[in-house]
């Protein structure tokens, strides 16, 4: 395989990972035929600050020592298997850069050699981009399992985010997923580091000032947990690590891993922990809040702000014209935009009707049954919409 083919072949692998940036476009396709051109190889992202991009998301080499149950690349698994040399893929790279295909890399690897040696050759990798080629546009380093303190300080110097991925909530459950990968040494205390590294260290040592931003990711489903396990540990993250936002990626099957037989997970069940987790992260609920089934799930189809305001707001709505942002944002059908934009709009004029709700952006059906204004309950203006 020539360098294209080679990271036409490792780009399409990747569709499996679900962490990076959420995807704007349909997934890219896993087979090329030699007259789609590069711009396959990019799918639309969208990154921290809003800003859209095209992402180039690939591994440096599908080789793999580790023998994780539900990996595509896991080591004796009969499959094609490419590899990258760093400079190899920092000038490829860079051509793509320059060509306006790619604006943005998100870099993984499968471990060979181990841990260590591995981030080594990421690192590699973003270095002689960074200082070679001069790259200064976006860069997302996966860290690897047993990378050291020194190697996840160097990475936050290259990379404007970095993520280890945990799989799974806890030491007992990710021994259902991956039985080599140990969930304290090796998951969390790197992202432990990149938050200990942030507090000592000042953000001029960092790409462009700036600290990069951690996420992680868990194979939802994957080791029989609960939503509430992942949920308890995201939580602790978000807490704790200032992790700028967990992945869940609903477990599917691959064939001809030791996890083959086990069934694929619902979709929604990843949909519902975003939106639980994104409760949790910005909008001052607590675990407790959450719906949760005596099963420990999120129910599968029901928003989870919705069901907590059936419980807690039916009975006693929110008055529209004193809230404040804390409670505003409990409301279903208003996020911190429109709470903003509501809060704006009060120091001007009383808000009296959902016509006026819905121009702030607020989905003023959804909130209706939840809210006063002045005093008045406007589950009766439905009709109007
Ligand atoms: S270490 Fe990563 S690439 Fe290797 S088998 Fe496990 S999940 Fe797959």
């Amino acid at each position: 395989m020539n360098s294209v083919d080679t990271l036409k072949y490792l780009s399409s692998q990747m569709d499996f990972e679900a962490d990076g940036e959420p995807r704007l476009d349909s997934p890219a396709p896993v087979c090329f035929t030699p007259k789609e051109d590069a711009h396959t190889l990019t799918h639309r992202a969208q990154l921290p600050n809003g800003k859209s991009i095209l992402l180039l998301k690939t591994l440096l080499s599908s080789a793999c020592e580790r023998d994780c149950f539900y990996c595509p690349f896991r080591a004796g698994r009969d499959f094609r298997r490419a590899t990258f040399k760093p400079d190899e893929f920092a000038g490829l790279f860079s051509k793509m850069h320059q060509s306006g295909i790619a604006e943005g890399v998100f870099l993984s690897s499968g471990i060979a050699g181990g841990g260590i040696r591995t981030q080594d050759k990421l690192l590699d990798t973003a270095d002689i981009l960074r200082k070679k080629y001069q790259y200064r546009g976006y860069l997302h380093l996966k860290i690897m399992p047993g990378a050291e303190k020194d190697q996840v300080y160097r990475a936050m110097q290259l990379a404007d985010r970095v993520s280890v991925n945990l799989e799974a909530p806890n030491t007992e459950r990710l021994a259902r997923l991956a039985p080599h990968k140990i969930f304290i040494e090796e998951l969390l205390r790197p992202l432990k580091w990149v938050e200990e590294i942030r507090r000592s260290e000042p953000s001029y040592k960092f790409w462009n000032g700036r600290y990069p931003s951690t996420v992680t990711q868990f194979v939802a489903g994957g080791s029989d947990e609960s939503d509430l396990e992942l949920l308890t540990i995201t939580n602790w993250l978000n807490k704790n690590v200032r992790l700028k936002r967990a992945y869940f990626s609903a477990f599917h099957p691959v064939r001809n891993t030791p996890l083959e037989n086990k069934p694929a997970v619902d979709p929604m069940r990843e949909h519902r922990l975003y939106q639980a987790s994104f409760l949790l992260r910005d909008y001052g609920f607590d675990l407790e809040d959450l719906p949760f089934t005596n099963e420990s799930n999120l129910p599968l189809y029901t928003d989870p702000k919705q069901a907590w305001a059936q419980i807690n707001l039916v009975e006693k709505p929110i008055e529209i014209n004193k809230a404040e942002k804390r409670d505003l944002i409990k409301i279903p059908g208003i996020g911190l935009k429109g709470a903003d934009a509501i809060l704006n709009a009060r120091r001007m004029n009383k808000l009296r009707d959902l016509s006026s709700l819905k121009k702030l952006g607020v989905v003023a059906e959804r909130a209706a049954p939840y809210l006063l204004m002045d005093g008045r309950k406007m589950a009766a203006q439905l009709s109007l919409f």
